[in-house]
């Protein structure tokens, strides 16, 4: 891929966003106590806590900050997993598992007060998140996620049918799940306020760099790319569902352990202050029990910020265009004509059981992959553990359920047939669950 010109796709974000902070390429030899590679929330969130405990840490980004899905996402501030529940979790990875369900619970508010902390303008708004539920029967997901994450002390509630249609301003749903803490944000404000947090407090951040491989060496960790090199005592790699996009040695580990998709994300021209009072009025994020995604939540501008799913020939582009309006009325006929303004995609880092892949991947060295499409809010409090991990807090202490990296068999064919899913999912998002 060329990164000469960073090219930053057609999203809404990258149209309302300032400028991030002009930033250096890495040429010739550099040092660090700590090196990231990846700069992303989970890299940048990494470094920003390392700054603020005094330790010297340096980001090698492959294109600029928030250009992989941090810059991309629809902005959900989740603070759970898309499928997995505290006991799937406890169940996978007992005590580690326990203090990463305490994680997800706080991670929204932690995200929310890192933005406060170091005054980053992400136009956030914690006005909490919902997931409607889709069919009657499926009010049984809703119930199992409030008792379970009640026992954890989360903040959150069954919504009736009537409560859902309140809150929402569509007759569409059934009930839903209600978390009090989450929200929404401005993603790639969040990533370029965090990388000028990093910058203000003495970090180093470099772009345009791509990592083409690391090596331990010496005792030391030595990061390579086209035109320098750094070493450092330990190493992050924050690339996420990104990690084989600029180069296939990275660590083709973890780049095999999940499955890149493609998720489209679009936002509407601003709804009328009409359909404001009835689609949404509380201003919440919004993603549904369809495994065919239907979300929304508004942008500053009082956009709807949704996506969907397409596979098969064509403009993929135009035929959401068409699909996604489509849908948006039948879910709220007072929304009027719908017209899109931007159309974009990411890729999300899908895993076989809906939980995320953390890694030591030798002394001082760690990684993740594996968001599902529900890890704005984790990513961020990924950042404190994996800071917290490089200076010598016990294991014990950190919610970090550690596994081998476990490439998935047939990696590059399972992906060209990957999309496929969707048909998959339409079929059981027509059927009730037993
Ligand atoms: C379209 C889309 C919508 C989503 N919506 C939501 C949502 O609403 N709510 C939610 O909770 N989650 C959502 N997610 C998931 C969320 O965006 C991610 O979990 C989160 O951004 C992951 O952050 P990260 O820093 O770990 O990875 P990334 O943001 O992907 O960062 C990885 C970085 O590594 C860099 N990189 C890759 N290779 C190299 C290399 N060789 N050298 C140097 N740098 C390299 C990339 O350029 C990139 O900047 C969505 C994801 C997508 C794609």
């Amino acid at each position: 891929m060329d990164t000469a010109n960073v090219r930053w796709p057609d999203s809404l974000w990258a149209a309302v966003t300032p400028p991030g902070p002009r930033l250096p390429e890495l040429e010739g030899d550099a040092q660090a106590d700590v090196i990231v590679i990846g700069g992303g929330f989970t890299g940048l969130s990494t470094a920003l806590h390392l700054r603020e405990a005094g330790v010297d840490v340096t980001v090698v980004e492959a294109m600029e900050p928030g250009w992989g899905a941090s810059g991309r996402n629809n902005g959900q501030v989740i603070p759970t997993l898309s499928r997995p529940d505290p006991e799937d979790i406890i169940a996978r990875h007992g005590a580690a598992g326990e203090r990463l369900v305490a994680l997800l619970r706080d991670s929204a508010s932690i995200l929310f007060d890192v933005a406060r902390r170091y005054q980053i303008q992400a136009e956030q708004e914690q006005t909490g998140w919902v997931q409607p539920v889709h069919s009657p029967g499926r009010i049984r997901i809703a119930e199992r996620r409030v008792r379970q994450w009640s026992k954890f002390g989360a903040a959150v509630e069954i919504l009736s049918r009537d409560q859902t249609r309140a809150m929402l301003g569509s007759e569409a749903w059934y009930g839903g799940f209600w978390n009090r803490s989450g929200g929404h944000i401005n993603p790639l404000a969040l990533s370029r306020g965090l990388a000028r947090a990093v910058l203000e407090r003495g970090g180093r951040i470099y772009a345009r760099s791509p990592a083409i491989a690391f090596e331990r060496r010496n005792d030391r960790w030595l990061v390579r790319t086209a035109r320098g090199q750094i070493s450092g005592r330990a190493l992050i790699v924050a690339t996420n569902a990104y990690t084989g996009e600029f180069s296939k040695q990275l660590s083709p580990g973890i780049a095999h352990e999940v499955m890149p998709v493609l998720s489209w994300q679009m936002a509407t021209q601003p709804l009328s202050e009409s359909a404001r009072k009835t689609v949404i009025p509380g201003r919440q994020a919004m993603s549904d029990t369809h495994g065919e995604l239907y979300f929304a939540r508004y942008d500053a501008r009082n956009r709807l910020v949704t996506g969907g799913a397409v596979i098969g020939p064509g403009n993929k582009s135009e035929r959401l265009k068409l699909a996604v309006a489509k849908r948006l009325q039948r879910l709220w006929p007072q929304i009027g004509p719908v017209h899109f303004d931007h159309v974009w995609n990411g890729y999300v880092g899908m895993t076989t059981d809906f939980l995320p892949r953390i890694h030591r991947l030798g002394p001082d060295a760690y990684g993740w992959t594996g968001c599902n499409g529900r890890a704005v809010a984790l990513s961020i409090a990924l950042g404190d553990q994996f800071a917290k991990a490089v200076r010598g807090v016990p294991e014990s202490d950190l919610a970090l359920p550690f596994t081998e990296p476990a490439p998935i068999a047939a990696h590059a064919l399972l992906r060209r047939l990957a999309p496929l899913m969707l048909m998959l999912y339409r079929r059981r998002d027509a059927r009730e669950i037993a």
